[in-house]
């Protein structure tokens, strides 16, 4: 696709990489434009010399660089809970009755958020009871009070929280917070900047996404292993091609019912077309997938791409990771980009407002702008044949399902064999991708050496885009990549070694599937206490550094790779690399090669076992039919 795109003159992300060298200083967070004074920069020195390395104000290196880092946590919290609240507004006007479209489809999973948020059940109608929770939702952006959703995290974790003073309050509260003390001077405390950062962070993970995710899965259902498809190769030149980009779902999963609408179908044929087909890119890709089997078009770095191969028809976006080129290289085709928030607009893209109290009608009127495009298909096609099976749709509920068996529901299976050594420990694998990088070689190379050594591997996101597209997300691939224990395990119960969570904000289910199993027991009564580690080994994300704080915070060992944003201040890399564990039994790690990283992440994997006291169940040993059923 790089080479059509160099004949076609397009330039891509890759080639703005080349031509673009990232700044050492700005890379390395010792740069600072709060004010007026500066920008101040504050290289390293040769020879150590420290003393003059000081902002205009006199902000020490590590002000700096924790102010930088604390901002960063503020707008990934910012993004997933702007994401959140969307979702909660309509979640309200859908209960009110003032959303045609939306509705319930999960009425077990509204009441356990009922329960959760203390509302109560009784006999009342399902709309009453969803109004209640549509109104607590709401009402978490501004509480003076502890976010409900903490209450979910194991006991000992929220006692750690209190005592730290990390509890989250209103989500919105925290972010201005840390707009405010990162502001001139403010906080001059890097210690106590980094704290305020870790409750903003818990805000998004245990607050804004865990909203977004869990009202999602209410309104369009909760996600059930599914299957799909992934890579350009889903493109059809002979259909109308229809890309979804961005990261909410709400507009989406009306275009899925609009281009299956038989009147529309209709029209598309009168127009050429033998159909009309959706794919999707970046996390709004992954919601559809997991509810409706939407095949995936690729991950961040394939935006541009797919308009290149020339049969794109509309790409419609709503919020966050769109690239500013996407009209720019859609000139050179006849593909319609479209905006649809009022959040996210871009000069050159055609703007058709997604207004969710007519969403039908929206969607509908998208839908016809692409079938319209198809009409005017120009320049050469070509459309990679590239594409890879995938098993998505592993929320928190559907392993508890698929483990323990609709009467037993349980992580019990899980815990046994983590604790008999089949599998060795649990990884989740996050984030983006970055041009910095071999695209997606990170993610895979990183990926596979933790199957290998029977990590069983959670994902979303991006990441989970780039390693089904290496085809780790099949069941079949438990035999030809992971190791002899994981693999057992993933025969006997029919799962793929690598599991697709769902999208960025869907972190939250990993939060909730460690927490399962803790209160599963045998494995310590804290998220600290699992041989578990996470990674972003491709990170580029403001959000990437919020989920990675909140997963510090949660009490994970926590893994990054490519860049990292603090190295211009030793004292606060070392605060987060080692200092953090002592206050939340989680620490920051940077590491930019995968197998390195991975081999960072096993060794920690390990010292929990050893801590557990289960480190010598490791012995191999055969197993016979009766064996394997047991596993099960
Ligand atoms: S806040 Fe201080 S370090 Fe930052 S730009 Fe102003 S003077 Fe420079
Ligand atoms: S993983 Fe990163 S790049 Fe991919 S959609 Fe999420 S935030 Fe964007």
């Amino acid at each position: 696709m790089l080479e059509k795109a160099a004949c076609d003159g397009v330039v891509t992300a890759f080639d703005r990489a080349d031509g673009l060298k990232p700044c050492p200083i700005g890379a390395d967070g010792a740069c600072c434009k709060m004010c007026a004074m500066g920008p101040c920069r504050l290289p390293k020195k040769k020879g150590g010399d420290e003393a003059g390395r000081r902002g205009v104000c006199g902000a020490t290196p590590e002000t700096v660089a924790a102010r930088n880092f604390v901002r960063m946590i503020a707008a990934g919290t910012a993004a997933h809970s702007d994401h959140g609240r969307g979702v909660a507004e309509v979640f309200l006007s859908a209960a009110k009755g003032e959303a045609p479209g939306y509705g319930i489809k999960d009425e077990k999973k509204l009441l356990q958020v009922a329960m959760d948020f203390g509302v109560q059940i009784g006999d009342r109608p399902v709309n009453d009871i969803a109004l209640d929770v549509a109104e607590i939702a709401l009402s978490q952006f501004s509480t003076d009070d502890s976010l409900r959703f903490i209450s979910r995290a194991p006991l000992k974790r929220q006692e750690l929280w209190r005592k730290t003073g990390v509890v989250p309050r209103g989500i919105d509260r925290e972010i201005v917070e840390c707009m405010h003390r990162t502001h001139m001077g403010v906080d001059q405390d890097y210690q106590n900047l980094l704290m305020q950062g870790a409750r903003t962070a818990l805000a998004d993970g245990w607050g804004g996404s865990m909203v977004a995710t869990e009202l999602q899965d209410i309104m369009f259902g909760t996600p059930y292993p599914i299957l799909g498809r992934v890579n350009l190769g889903v493109l059809d030149p002979e259909q109308v091609n229809i890309v979804v980009h961005g990261h909410e779902p709400l507009l989406s999963e009306m275009l899925v019912w609009a281009s299956r609408d038989p009147e529309l179908l209709e029209k598309a044929r009168a127009n050429g077309a033998k159909g009309i087909n959706m794919a999707g890119i970046c996390c709004t890709a992954n919601e559809i997938l997991m509810r409706h089997g939407i095949p995936l078009a690729g991950n961040i770095l394939q935006q541009e791409l797919a308009i290149i191969t020339g049969v794109v028809d509309a790409m419609i976006v709503d919020v966050q990771c769109i690239m500013q080129s996407l009209p720019t290289v859609a000139q050179c085709f006849h593909t319609k980009v479209i905006t649809t928030s009022p959040k996210a607009k871009m000069r050159g893209a055609i703007h058709v407002e997604f207004n969710e109290h007519d969403a039908v009608a929206s969607a509908k009127a998208i839908v016809s702008q692409a079938i319209e495009a198809f009409t005017q298909r120009k320049g050469e096609a070509m459309v990679p044949a590239e594409q890879v099976d995938l098993v998505a749709g592993f929320s928190h509920e559907t392993i508890n399902y698929l483990l323990g068996g609709l009467f037993r529901a349980s992580y019990r299976p899980l815990n046994d064999n983590i604790i008999n050594g089949r599998i060795r420990g649990i990884a989740g694998v996050v984030g983006c991708n970055n041009p910095r990088v071999p695209h997606d070689e990170v993610h895979v190379a990183m990926v596979k050496e933790l199957i290998k050594n029977d990590v069983i591997v959670l994902q979303t996101g991006c990441s989970a885009m780039a390693c089904a597209k290496a085809g780790l997300l099949v069941p079949d691939a438990a035999s030809q990549f992971a190791g002899s224990g994981l693999a057992e395990v993933c025969e006997t119960v029919g799962i793929p070694p690598v599991i697709h969570m769902g999208s960025c904000v869907d972190n939250s289910r990993i939060l909730m599937a460690a927490t399962a199993v803790v209160k599963e027991g045998g494995l310590g009564d804290d998220i600290s206490d699992l041989p578990a580690a996470g990674a972003a080994p491709e990170w580029m994300s403001e959000k990437a550094i919020s989920i990675g704080q909140y997963f510090v915070a949660s009490g994970v060992y926590t893994v990054f790779g490519v860049t990292w944003p603090t190295l211009g201040s030793d004292e606060l890399t070392k605060f987060l690399f080692e200092g953090m564990e002592d206050r939340f039994k989680g620490k920051w790690a940077f590491e930019p090669d995968p197998i390195e990283g991975a081999k960072l992440m096993i060794a920690h994997i390990d010292l929990k076992r050893k801590a557990l006291g289960i480190d010598k169940a490791r012995e191999r040993v055969l197993f016979d039919m009766a064996m394997r059923r047991e596993l099960a």
